[in-house]
């Protein structure tokens, strides 16, 4: 296939409502879990997690609100059993709870694997009194073992892969599977982690850097899939770094045919077209 025929089978597809680009904010909680899994005790200069709850999750919920769109919150167990209230508040308001490891382990995790899945699954469906459908990897790599172990418990989805642009099918025992969908997650420049944890970036060049991107993307007919954390250190939780977010929302929604979702909803969506999508 050549080039502009890669390009042309990739624009064959539509999206909901006939939408020129798909918008999903994923805010991953990363409370103090983050902080445990590299085993650091998570106060004082390690306590970036516990802003979470306490400012960067209200913040959002708050600016969700005033934007009127729905997003997806990927909370890891350990943070749902330490601040259930604060996880019921998001599904309260009507966003998507999905799963991101107990402890935000590295899911260099071995034969523990599906017990650790199983467990965070078991905290979230409890908590919320639904199952998450979708899962994002804290880190690290995956095994044999994910695919099989999500699909067993109902997921829908994986938004851990870099390696494509679109949604598209994974593999199990090699042949790619229609019930299950990847949608691609981009933590190199779509992710408030390298810009505020590696490179230093100010806000303001990271929300141009944002808004080039989903420039780009909207030309592509694309999907575009922010990801960003409501702690302090790394994440985008205090007022500037949440202001941002607002101001890049405030942007997209100012291109005409612009759909915001919930992964959840896109996944739905795509597992009902399935002849879009490589797989
Ligand atoms: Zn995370």
């Amino acid at each position: 296939m050549t080039q502009s025929q890669l390009k042309l089978a990739d624009m064959s597809h539509t999206w909901p409502d006939d939408a020129q680009c798909v918008v999903t904010i994923t805010i991953d909680y990363d409370g103090p879990s983050n902080d445990l899994a590299k085993n650091l005790i998570p106060l004082g200069k390690n306590s970036h997690g516990r802003y979470s709850h306490k400012c960067g999750v209200p913040r959002y919920l708050a600016m969700l609100e005033r934007q009127q769109i729905p997003a997806t919150f990927f909370v890891p167990g350990y943070d749902a059993e330490l601040y259930p209230e604060s996880v019921k508040s998001i599904a309260a308001a009507g966003h998507e709870i999905a799963a991101h490891g107990y402890i935000h382990e590295s899911f260099d995790v071995g034969e523990r694997e599906p017990e650790l899945l199983r467990k965070s699954h078991g905290i979230l469906t409890d908590l919320i009194g639904k199952p998450p459908v979708g899962w994002r990897n804290p880190g690290g790599g995956k095994s044999d073992a994910t695919l099989r172990t999500l699909t067993s418990l109902g997921y829908i989805y994986d938004s851990s892969e870099k390696d494509d642009d679109f949604p598209f099918f994974p593999e199990m025992d090699g042949k790619p599977l229609r019930n299950f969908i990847n949608l691609p997650d981009n933590t190199s420049s779509l992710d408030d982690f390298p810009f505020y944890k590696i490179s230093l970036t100010p806000p303001s060049e990271v929300l141009e850097h944002w808004k080039q991107e989903f420039h780009a993307t909207y030309q592509e007919k694309g999907f575009y899939d922010l990801i960003v954390h409501p702690r302090t250190g790394f994440g985008s939780g205090s007022p500037t770094r949440a202001g941002i977010v607002e101001d890049l929302i405030i942007f997209m929604k100012s291109y005409p045919g612009v759909k915001f979702m919930t992964l959840e909803a896109l996944a739905h969506w795509c597992l009902a077209h399935p002849a879009y999508w490589r797989g």
